[in-house]
């Protein structure tokens, strides 16, 4: 198992971490005694790297990896949880939160400890209002947690400002070679880094679908260069070639996908991707390009939008649907466009000024098109489902 250094504090940590949110299941729970055994398998093969948050598995997430942990393995591992700031309204929640996540957890402190999937910097405002980040420092300070951090889901702007926000320990961000323009983006991973902030990647395989989903075409390009690797083994390694990734999580529910990530951390240093295998994400993305049904390169010059519309993330999740048969993304959608934020970002929000369309070199018809998006991706029980979310957060 390959090793980086965390910059700001020295931990040496497997380049694969544990996601724990895909863990094995049976009887509509998590399966235990396998679950544990993945778990038992993973650290003993180098995995020192625990990913879990309050609502994984229903709340049975951590309570799994607080059991698996006991007989000695605590010591030898980080333990990442999350508090969900959706589900905040104020102070007192998240302390109640934190102490039920140490209960589970069978532990007394937390190494890393992020703030659930922020999508804008206003929802982080709101959280400092509540007094979170005073709170989590206090837990800092008296070594309850190691480091405190946050999850991403949102546009490329708002990464950016609540990144320079706070004096953060550490972040993690959802990046793939499909989401290289996506959500933070790679420039959002460049300034990170250059900020001394270590990145954590999650989804390195979109949940799965880089795999299960991939369009015939791409996958023959993967295996006309190299018949022996697996999709996973592309898109794993392209994330690992980026030196600026600490740990790359991966959700992983059965033997057969803890052995071949253990198989791939092993060599998958950075840098070491080939121009000739660079190339082929070249070809591969072209591919995925030309299937698209909105031409969107996501090169952001139509944005910002004055009605804070995040046009190429409406775009995104919309040719994903068809693109990749992905039926989570309708949920990812209302996740990254901001069913939680305090500015959201939907597709609904456009009031066809025209003020974008002369920017897009693509010439896309964005008003028109943000119609059809909003049409498809907020419509039915998904209206509803937003305005619950909302009001329990207090949100406008
Ligand atoms: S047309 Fe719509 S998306 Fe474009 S700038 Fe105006 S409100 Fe924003
Ligand atoms: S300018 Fe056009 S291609 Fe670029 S992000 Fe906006 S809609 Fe997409």
């Amino acid at each position: 198992m390959l090793t980086r250094v965390n910059p700001k504090n020295g931990d040496q940590l497997s380049i694969l971490g544990f996601g724990c949110m895909r863990l094995p299941t049976k009887n509509m729970g998590i399966d235990e005694s396998r679950a544990i055994a993945l778990i038992h398998d993973a650290i003993k093969n180098g995995v020192n790297y625990f990913d879990t948050a309050y609502f994984y598995h229903k709340g049975k997430s951590e309570s799994l990896l607080g059991k698996a942990l006991l007989g000695g393995y605590r010591e030898q591992v980080k333990i990442a949880t999350k508090l969900p700031p959706f589900q905040l309204s104020k102070l007192d929640q998240a302390k109640k939160i934190f102490a039920t996540q140490l209960e589970r957890l069978r532990t007394d402190y937390i190494d890393y400890y992020l703030l659930h999937m922020l999508t804008d910097k206003a929802g982080f405002d709101r959280l400092i209002g509540l007094g979170v980040m005073e709170w989590l420092e206090g837990l800092k300070a008296e070594g309850t947690i190691k480091n405190i951090g946050f999850s991403f889901h949102g546009s490329k702007a708002e990464f950016e400002s609540i990144v320079t926000a706070y004096p953060w320990d550490f972040c993690q961000i959802q990046y793939n070679y499909m989401d290289e323009n996506n959500q933070a983006t790679k420039s959002g991973l460049l300034l990170a880094a250059s900020l001394g902030i270590p990145v954590i990647v999650m989804e390195p395989l979109r949940g799965g679908k880089l795999v299960t989903h991939l369009p015939a075409q791409v996958k023959k390009t993967f295996t006309n260069y190299d018949a022996e690797r697996s999709p996973a083994e592309w898109a794993l390694r392209w994330i690992w070639d980026h030196s600026e990734v600490l740990v790359v999580l991966s959700g992983m529910s059965d033997e057969a996908q803890v052995a071949e990530n253990i198989r791939i951390a092993g060599h998958a240093k950075a840098n070491s991707l080939s121009p000739e295998e660079l190339n082929v994400f070249k070809q591969v993305k072209k591919i995925l390009q030309e299937k698209t049904i909105i031409p969107c390169t996501a090169c952001g010059y139509c944005m910002p939008c004055p009605s804070g519309v995040d046009i190429p993330g409406c775009f995104s999740c919309y040719n994903d649907k068809y693109l990749m048969e992905d039926k989570s993304v309708r949920f990812r959608y209302l996740q990254t466009l901001g069913a939680t934020s305090v500015k959201p970002a939907f597709a609904s929000q456009c009031i066809a000024c025209g003020k974008c369309e002369s920017h897009c070199p693509q010439q896309i018809a964005i008003s028109e098109k943000l119609n059809m998006v909003s049409k498809e991706m907020e419509g039915g029980i998904y209206k509803p489902i937003i305005w619950i979310a909302r009001k329990f957060m207090k949100l406008k």
